[in-house]
């Protein structure tokens, strides 16, 4: 196996691709297999070269969490997935992000806020954030509204 650090068009999407070999990689980008888990542009290039980390060979390739990274997670390069699915991801990305374009970043203060413009002691807006699944039960008791993102959500202060 080896691995990539990927970036896209936007240059603030950092993500981590996993391959069986530099091949398949140029492949995937030909075919547009390769989509950013952020916004999902299919513009992805190589940003640096990671070291090669071997990896047992019947794990599946996958997007990967670095901590140390300032970027996201989540889909994309698997060989097998159908390029209809990853357009489809690629447009919910895109329509995720437009939603949040309106919307104020509040992290995990997000019941606390909604709490807080339900009960008209903060200015009416949409807001996200991360909360439990108990505070998201109870805000739905309380009569707030509040959708899972169908996606994972990077929060700003991760983003360069
Ligand atoms: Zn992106």
């Amino acid at each position: 196996m080896i691995s990539f650090d990927l970036i896209c068009t936007s240059g603030h999407h950092r993500f981590e691709g996993w391959f069986g070999s530099s091949t398949d990689y140029d492949q995937q980008l030909a075919e547009g297999l390769l989509a950013c888990p952020v916004c999902g542009d299919t513009g992805v290039r190589k940003a640096v070269m990671a070291p090669n980390v071997a990896r047992k060979g019947n794990q599946a390739p996958s997007v990967q969490r670095d901590n140390n990274s300032d970027e996201a997670v989540a889909v994309a390069n698997m060989p097998e997935m159908p390029a209809e699915m990853v357009e489809m991801i690629g447009k919910v990305a895109q329509m995720q992000a437009k939603m949040l374009e309106q919307s104020d970043w509040v992290g995990d203060r997000f019941a606390d806020e909604a709490r807080a413009i339900h009960y008209g002691d903060a200015p009416e807006r949409t807001i996200h954030g991360s909360t439990t699944v108990d505070d998201a039960r109870e805000l739905h008791e309380e009569g707030i509204a509040v959708a899972p993102l169908p996606l994972p959500f990077l929060p700003p202060e991760a983003k360069n």
